[in-house]
């Protein structure tokens, strides 16, 4: 059973997922060399907090902190440490809130400092299958055909795409129904409806798809060592054109300004 959301629930929606754009937005302001991602979890933490949230993914299933960091190789749900980043690292940053009950969630792949050409070429693709993904989440499509656009861009830049982890419907719940992978066929899976919200949010590698869980129980890395990138947005299905409910403009005006 797919939930379908009034157009109030989409504002409130709207609503958790416009705090996370923020919150991703004050992370970014701290991200240089030097910096700890247990620091940048702090930051994100107190943000949360102070805006009279709840960090969504604190004590889910026993994660421990605020946000996944995930640093070059990492695909996603690194535990943020003591590491401190280092000029042409790629950090990837997922981040979760509750606000009033509803669930907020986004990730966005920042580069500390210079990064080399091939790995912008990994952040600049994986962004965009992201947002052809979007192109595709119109009611009347299905899944498959979300799944089928994502995966057709990521791989027309020598990318592959992580099969293990895939987006899902967001609500009341983190994770709802459907799964929304990032590779697949067109005109399959679950028929999308006006109403339905779902996170999109392509994991995509620069070598091999294959990936591996570190002896952390959480982490997922790439099993060839090679870097992988991570974008999220939660999206509400509608008739001509998806509405975005995050937005990546609070984090780029701090970007363009260092
Ligand atoms: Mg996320
Ligand atoms: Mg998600």
């Amino acid at each position: 059973m797919l939930y379908l959301k009034t157009d109030e629930e989409v504002e409130s929606l709207r609503e958790s997922n416009m705090l996370v754009s923020r919150t991703l937005a004050e992370v970014a302001r701290h991200i240089r060399p030097g910096v700890t991602t247990l620091y940048l979890d702090r930051i994100a933490e107190e943000f949360i907090r102070d805006h009279s949230a709840v960090p969504a993914f604190k004590g889910y299933g026993g994660f421990p902190a605020t946000l996944c960091t995930s640093v070059n190789e990492e695909v996603v749900h690194g535990i943020p440490s003591a590491y401190q980043l280092r000029e042409g690292d790629i950090i990837s940053v997922d981040c979760g809130v509750i606000l009033k009950g509803w669930y907020g969630d986004s990730a966005y792949t920042f580069a500390v400092g210079d990064i080399s050409v091939e790995v912008k070429k990994l952040i600049d693709y994986t962004r965009e299958s992201l947002e052809e993904g979007v192109r595709s989440a119109v009611a009347g499509n299905r899944v498959g055909d979300v799944s089928y656009s994502v995966q057709k861009k990521a791989e027309s830049g020598g990318f592959s795409v992580v099969r293990e982890l895939v987006g899902h419907g967001l609500g009341r719940k983190l994770h709802e129904p459907p799964e929304v992978p990032n590779f697949g066929k067109r005109g399959t899976g679950p028929k999308l409806e006006k109403g339905l919200v779902i996170c999109i949010e392509p994991m995509i590698n620069m070598g091999r798809k294959e990936t591996r869980q570190m002896s952390d129980g959480w982490t997922i890395r790439t099993l060839d060592g090679k870097p992988s990138a991570h974008f999220e947005y939660a999206v509400a299905v509608n008739r001509e054109k998806a509405d975005v409910l995050t937005t990546f403009e609070f984090i780029e005006e701090v970007i363009n300004k260092i």
